[in-house]
């Protein structure tokens, strides 16, 4: 049985209570509440106690309609929390429970503006959309605490039965009531903030449709009379503010995200995560070992270390693990040194020397695969749900002939990308005919384009252009310019069109691949406006071309004489 059933059954039956004491809790809670009970409730209520008196205390009917009583007088009906518009409170929590995120808190103060407006917070679906650990949970409940309401999350990850959501029939086995009304009996209002975590993982192994059920969950018209099959009579759901979080929403059924407002939260770059870290992470895992600030200095270059060497993320979930396990083994060491009456250590430094005794060995170290790039090897960077990174593009011959011109692609590359490969093809093709007619490479060799890291898949059309060089490479038997790493779509007609995401988590390549003072990044002229909207210090160091058409890439990528005639 799935996790949460342990918390069905509310009602601890002890032996001193008689039918009648049982009774008269259900009728007192009643009482207490009468007005805002909706009739059809009260109805029910009142037919089950009939029921009761008829049955014989102790068998299993009369206890299954006491477990019914139970949750149907527990139930929040017509309570509500009061619901505050209070945009300067909203801006207040959110910058004080998260760093950063300028973009996702301006939205959402819109959001609550328009609540205000318009007197209700009913309509759009918010979707927080973005990688693990970019805070989407609290930022949700930090929406919960600025509107007042009460917070509940679950996930439909794992959702495996719609029994789960919509409970299960009385006289079925393993009645329970579903997930929205024990959120209910939990959060003891009726209009609580529901977090609907991982709802692009919906309905992978399902039983029934769970992905229509979660349609009619969240669809205002629908969920005023949400019925859920144990307690098998409507509740109106409709004063429930749903929010759901999402790792990918490409994976968001369609008819739930019409019904969404979608907020990316793209990840955080090196900086962003050094102040996190040292800011928030480090700050709770302190307190909850009982740590005093003095007791303890964990340095920059460690901090560094731990984000660089073993967390391999785009949000801060494994750090905010390590720095727990740091702080724990920290805690162990003040005690025993307190407890064998050694000399007192005032404080424990933890540096990149002795970093390994409180996180063990790093688990990866990002290494160029290249020092230098050889022929026919062109770096991209790309953007996964993990984040900005390098990748390189390799094309080889593997055979030559007349009219053999063929591409074979590889690297675990999902459909769009091995469009953008046979699209690279061609561009790379109709460039060298531009430049050696006479040059028949592409006609004639058959050529094999892979994507190291074959087990990560990707895709997307964002490493067009670094293709094309890679195989123009190959062609001009030209290596890449050293340190030069690209993005954009190329188009059959040689235009770079800007990528998707944002652009700034491309950027959080320093310190891996490109590492000299002279690092080159070449990207579409349409991302400028991105990119201008970054941090100077994320910028620094870095020489950016912005360009329009591959043949300004052409350019930068090779050292080439255009006077030269080809072989
Ligand atoms: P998600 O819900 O996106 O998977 P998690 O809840 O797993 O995120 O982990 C994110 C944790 O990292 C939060 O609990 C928070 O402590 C911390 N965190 C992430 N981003 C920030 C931020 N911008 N400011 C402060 N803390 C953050």
């Amino acid at each position: 049985m799935r996790k949460f059933l342990g918390k069905v059954r509310t009602r601890v039956k002890t032996k001193s209570i008689g039918k009648e004491e049982e009774v008269a809790v259900f009728r007192e809670r009643v009482e207490a509440n009468k007005e805002k009970y909706p009739p059809h409730v009260l109805q029910v209520i009142q037919g089950e106690l009939k029921n009761l008196d008829q049955l014989e205390a102790n068998s299993s009917e009369f206890n299954g309609t006491c477990d019914y009583l139970d949750w149907l007088t527990l139930l929040p009906w017509g309570n509500y929390s009061e619901e505050k518009f209070d945009v300067i409170g909203a801006q207040k929590i959110l910058d004080e429970d998260h760093y950063g995120l300028t973009d996702v808190k301006e939205r959402i103060l819109e959001f609550i503006a328009v609540a205000k407006l318009r007197g209700t917070s009913q309509g759009k679906i918010i979707c927080l959309s973005g990688p693990t650990g970019v805070d989407k949970i609290s930022i949700a409940r930090s929406i919960a605490c600025a509107l007042n309401r009460n917070f509940f999350r679950f996930s439909v990850g794992g959702l495996y039965d719609v029994a789960e959501i919509k409970g299960k029939g009385r006289t079925s086995t393993g009645a329970m009531p579903g997930k929205m009304v024990q959120c209910l009996k939990d959060v003891g209002t009726s209009n609580p903030l529901v977090l609907i975590d991982e709802i692009d993982k919906l309905g992978k192994r399902n039983a029934g449709n769970p992905a229509s059920t979660v349609v009619k969950l969240l669809d205002t018209e629908q969920n005023a009379n949400f019925v859920d099959h144990y307690l098998d009579l409507p509740i109106d759901l409709s004063k429930v503010l749903f929010v759901c979080t999402a790792n990918d929403v490409d994976n968001i059924p369609k008819s739930l995200l019409d019904r969404m407002e979608i907020i990316t939260i793209a990840g955080y770059i090196t900086d962003e995560k050094m102040y996190i870290a040292r800011h928030y992470l480090e700050k709770t895992a302190r307190e909850a070992c009982g740590v005093k600030p003095e007791q303890v200095e964990v340095t920059d270059a460690a901090l560094l270390a731990l984000i660089e060497n073993y967390c391999e993320e785009a949000g801060v979930r494994k750090l905010r693990k390590l720095i727990v396990k740091i702080y724990r083994k920290i805690a162990l060491r003040l005690v025993r040194q307190r407890s064998s009456n050694e000399a007192a250590i005032d404080k424990v430094l933890v540096d990149t020397s002795n970093l390994s005794d409180f996180v063990g060995k790093a688990k990866f170290r990002e290494e160029s695969i290249y020092d230098q790039a050889p022929i026919g090897v062109a770096m991209g960077v790309s953007w996964t749900a993990m984040g900005g990174c390098i990748s390189y593009y390799e094309t080889t011959r593997v055979e030559e002939g007349k009219g053999k011109g063929v591409l074979h692609v590889t690297g675990k590359l999902g459909d769009v990308m091995k469009e953008s490969a046979q699209i690279a093809h061609i561009v790379a093709r109709s460039i060298l005919q531009e430049k050696e007619a006479d040059n028949h490479f592409f006609a004639n060799s058959k050529l094999h384009l892979h994507a190291p890291d074959g087990v990560t898949p990707k895709d997307g059309p964002s490493a067009g252009c670094a293709m094309v060089t890679s195989m123009l490479s190959l062609a001009l038997n030209k290596p890449v310019k050293e340190d030069l790493a690209m993005t954009g779509e190329v188009t059959l007609t040689g235009r770079i069109l800007p990528i998707g995401g944002n652009s700034s988590r491309l950027l959080d390549f320093e310190g891996e691949n490109i590492s000299s003072e002279e690092e080159q990044i070449i990207l579409p002229f349409g991302n400028k406006r991105d990119f201008d909207k970054l941090a100077a210090n994320v910028k620094q160091g870095l020489d950016v071309h912005f360009v329009n058409y591959y043949s300004e890439i052409f350019k930068l990528a090779f050292e080439y004489d255009e006077n030269n005639t080809g072989n």
